[in-house]
């Protein structure tokens, strides 16, 4: 995830919470457990941060320290669903209200939370808040898809990564989703990412006129039936030399 806000560059982190608990494949080897195992942290223990106030945070001279046209990856640390937050998410919605000039956008595997934590003012969702829903095999393409639609959201994105296995998504494209995300698994423990899988995300996001993106590929790219492992810092280079992305 610290990658993929390097990748786009210029744009922010907003981290309100910090730790988070498992729900599905993709975190078995979740970036926020590394990083807090190493430093003896245990990441299940949700806490909110110092960071929690920075949208409407004011300088001295009384200017937003996160000026307008910025946009804030939100809770990258963490899963803005996650049911522990339940307490404090009105007050990061409050501020997303606050701050239309500001893009927020944030990933989730809870969007079957998503409806209970809607505040009573998101009418067909807020302008300037993209939610990316987090679909790492075709089980949950199949269970999350669905739901991502139906809900009031106005801009969707898929978000296939860490992408586990073939993701059949074209039951479910079409101008709803301004986006797919697409990215291996990082890690000491990564599980393989095949090419193929990425190629044909790539062909259904064109057959649907959808831009695609390639984010990384992962620590151990399958190519051709060739095991590539690829350090974490070429991860996004190789992505970005593919020359998928539209
Ligand atoms: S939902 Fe995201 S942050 Fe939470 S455990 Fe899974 S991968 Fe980690």
């Amino acid at each position: 995830m610290v990658s993929f806000l390097t990748y786009n560059g210029g744009m922010d982190a907003y981290n309100p919470w910090h730790g988070c608990h498992k729900v599905s494949e993709g975190c078995l080897h979740c970036y926020v457990y590394r990083m807090d195992g190493r430093h003896g942290k245990d990441a299940s223990h949700i806490t909110k941060t110092s960071a929690f106030n920075l949208p409407i945070k004011r300088d001295r001279y009384g200017q937003y320290s996160i000026p307008d046209h910025s946009t804030l990856y939100t809770c990258f640390t963490s899963d803005f669903l996650v049911e522990e937050a339940d307490a404090w998410r009105n007050d990061v919605w409050a501020m997303m209200r606050a701050r239309p000039m500001v893009q927020f956008i944030f990933f989730t595997k809870r969007i079957d939370r998503l409806e209970v934590c809607l505040p009573a003012d998101w009418g067909e969702g807020y302008p300037n808040v993209t939610i990316g829903c987090t679909m790492e095999n075709q089980k949950r393409v199949d269970e999350r898809c669905p739901l991502f639609l139906r809900l009031p959201i106005k801009t969707r994105w898929i978000i296939a990564e860490p992408l586990l296995g073939p993701l059949d998504l074209t039951p479910y494209l079409d101008d709803r989703i301004a986006l797919i995300v697409a990215g291996g698994e990082s890690g000491p423990e990564a599980r393989e990412c095949d090419y193929a899988w990425v190629l044909a995300l790539k062909a259904q996001a064109d057959q649907k006129q959808i831009p695609f993106h390639y984010h990384q590929t992962g620590a151990k790219l399958r190519k051709d039936g060739k095991l590539y492992a690829i350090p974490r810092k070429l991860q996004a280079v190789q992505a970005k030399k593919a020359s998928l992305d539209t």
